[in-house]
């Protein structure tokens, strides 16, 4: 597995992650802080960047 395929999949984990966190979460589903929230989405963030800077065009 290439580092891009690991980026990658961490970024799709981290999407699921946060995808069924805010089902779950009210402060979330209002768009209100939430720490577990701002903390899955910054994560996510960043994976997507490192799978995309990996990625060459
Ligand atoms: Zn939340």
């Amino acid at each position: 597995m290439t580092a891009t395929d690991q980026a990658a999949s961490r970024a799709e984990e981290l999407y699921r992650l946060l995808l069924q966190h805010v089902d779950v979460c009210r402060p979330c589903g209002a768009m209100e802080d939430c720490a577990k929230g701002t903390r899955l989405r910054r994560a996510l963030r960043a994976a997507r960047y490192a799978a995309r800077e990996r990625t060459p065009r």
